[in-house]
């Protein structure tokens, strides 16, 4: 079997082999070649961790494999990246255990190429302000994809603390675009492309700030309770997703569903607009929304992909297994 440690990933793989790695599964769960397993989360009662498995199989890759891995909160205090995660990949003709491969990193840039596909495919063509909603570690990785979809021209960004913005300030001034902190009224009214990417268990965004044709990919929401948008603004836009039973179960649209507001035909995966199967976007006023909830096959996509640009370049470890 193959290992890739968490350090050697940063030199194998980046935004561009993990966008065409999400986009190529994203239009193969759409046409029913590559579907989810049931995600498993458990509270382990054990140093307050959540621990558990994200797994799927990709019939036209053959990628089969798992993601196992969760939050603890006590890592900071060692040193150590709060989410943990490895990927597990195995041979789809044997069974036999194909790789084990460091899933930090590889979250981040998934996760970000997702809003990114999704950017590509649904924003307006002449998107020029991107906003950001949201400061965390996954913000710089979605803001840097996002940058690379449209020829944007500022950023702006709104977080509950606002000194963290800092760090988007620097991704922006890499790529020589100013940013400014606003309010969430200025937010909505003004960005053409709008990324949240919080935690947050209650509605940031709401209804009335939203102005425009814009284009927002909903990041944060990945687990029963969380909220970053006001569900009045799910319902008025034309929704998209990754997989849509996740979408009404863990994702952004949860709320819009649970009040009535959506049901599950209101919901397109977006692996329908990349076959060429759902039209997207049909017009500059229009609203749409992504919700990208996270799914396993997109790690065991970009997993592949890396483990085969180990072998190419002669860096993956292999041992008899
Ligand atoms: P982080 O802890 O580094 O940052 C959290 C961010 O959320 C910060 O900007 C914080 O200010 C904000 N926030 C927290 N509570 C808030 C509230 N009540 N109101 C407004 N803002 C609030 O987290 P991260 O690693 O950047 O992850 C952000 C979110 O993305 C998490 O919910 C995480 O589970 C989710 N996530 C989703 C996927 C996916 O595939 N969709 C993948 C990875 C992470």
């Amino acid at each position: 079997m193959i290992i890739l440690p968490e350090k050697e990933i940063a030199s194998l793989i980046g935004r561009a082999e993990a966008f065409t790695a999400v986009e190529r599964v994203f239009a193969s769960m759409a046409k029913g070649d590559a579907y989810n397993f049931p995600v498993v989360r458990e509270a382990i009662g054990h140093a307050d961790a959540l621990y558990g498995f994200k797994s799927g199989f990709d019939r036209s890759s053959l990628a089969l494999g798992l993601k196992s891995g969760g939050y603890w909160p006590g890592n900071a205090d060692k040193g150590l990246t709060n989410h943990q995660s490895t990927i597990f990949l195995f041979d789809a003709d044997t069974g036999r255990v194909k790789a084990a491969v460091g899933g930090n990193l590889l979250t981040a840039l998934r996760t970000a190429a997702a809003s990114a596909v999704s950017i590509r495919h649904l924003a307006p063509k002449g998107a020029k302000t991107l906003g950001m909603i949201g400061a965390g570690h996954q913000s710089t990785f979605q803001m840097r994809a996002a940058l690379e979809q449209r020829a944007f021209e500022r950023v702006i960004g709104w977080n509950q603390h606002p000194e963290r913005l800092d760090r988007l300030t620097a991704v922006a001034a890499e790529a020589g675009l100013p940013f400014e902190k606003v309010s969430l009224d200025r937010l909505g009214g003004e960005a053409d492309v709008i990324i949240t990417i919080t935690s947050s268990f209650d509605p940031i965004l709401k209804d009335a700030q939203v102005t425009g044709g814009t284009h927002i990919a909903c990041m944060g929401t990945d687990t029963v309770g969380k909220q970053e948008v006001e569900s009045a603004l799910v319902a008025r836009a034309t929704a998209f997703t990754d997989e849509v039973s996740q979408s009404l179960s863990l994702g952004e649209c949860q709320h819009a569903a649970r009040e009535g507001l959506i049901s599950e035909t209101d919901i397109t995966p977006i692996g329908d607009v990349i076959n060429g199967r759902h039209s997207g976007r049909t017009s500059d006023d229009e609203l749409t929304l992504f919700d990208g909830t996270g799914v396993g096959l997109q790690d065991l996509a970009v997993a592949a992909s890396v483990v085969e640009l180990a072998l190419e370049k002669g860096k993956a470890i292999t041992v008899d297994f």
